[in-house]
């Protein structure tokens, strides 16, 4: 009897790990919300889809490409490389042409970035998510809607008008899902094409 008492004991002590494992999971999932690990200078990310008639890009880059800071922008100096990195970036067409038979105009454009202002960046209403903290880096996300009349007749999105405009950009990795392709393509300095179909 007295040798059964040991592993009895045992047995709220398993029933308490068990018990707070889904509490550890969701800690390890706040400490990595607001990170970016796949934040590198110089690099910056490309989503583009085609649905309907409605091509959608959406842009994640470190702010530096950009700027060339991830700080706030305080100054006057500051304030104005942020207004014509922000000019630029909303002239959709140029950054992201398209086939002129497609007919693509740009419909929306919604800049963001945890350490610059909405008005800065020329938005009207304010971003929904609080500031991330600092860590001394920071991102740009961009938004950018066109609508197509003939999307049938669009073939390649040509972002040489990006590279151009940011220097600091030395390489932009695309994923493209269309009804027709879906995949990875690298785009660099003189190579900006991306292939549709
Ligand atoms: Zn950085």
């Amino acid at each position: 009897m007295f040798r059964f008492r040991p592993s009895l004991r045992l047995i709220p002590l398993v029933l308490l790990s068990v018990a707070s494992l889904p509490a550890l999971a969701a800690d390890e999932g706040h400490d990595h919300h607001g990170n970016h690990p796949a934040h590198v200078h110089g690099v910056g990310k490309l989503d583009v889809a085609l649905e309907g008639n409605t091509l959608t890009l959406h842009l994640d880059s470190p702010l530096i490409n950009l700027v060339g800071f991830e700080h706030a922008a305080s100054s006057g100096k500051d304030k104005d490389t942020v207004r014509a990195a922000v000019k630029n970036l909303r002239e959709v067409n140029r950054m992201f042409a398209t086939d002129a038979a497609a007919q693509c105009k740009p419909a929306e454009v919604q800049l963001e970035s945890a350490v610059l202002t909405p008005a800065l960046l020329g938005e009207k209403t304010p971003a929904s998510s609080a500031p991330a903290p600092n860590d001394g880096h920071a991102d740009l996300d961009g938004d950018f809607t066109l609508v197509c009349a003939s999307p049938g007749a669009l073939n390649t999105v040509d972002v040489s008008g990006l590279f151009a405009a940011f220097p600091g950009f030395q390489r932009i990795d695309v994923q493209l899902a269309t009804p027709k392709k879906q995949g990875a393509v690298q785009l660099v300095p003189g190579s900006a094409l991306i292939p549709l179909n």
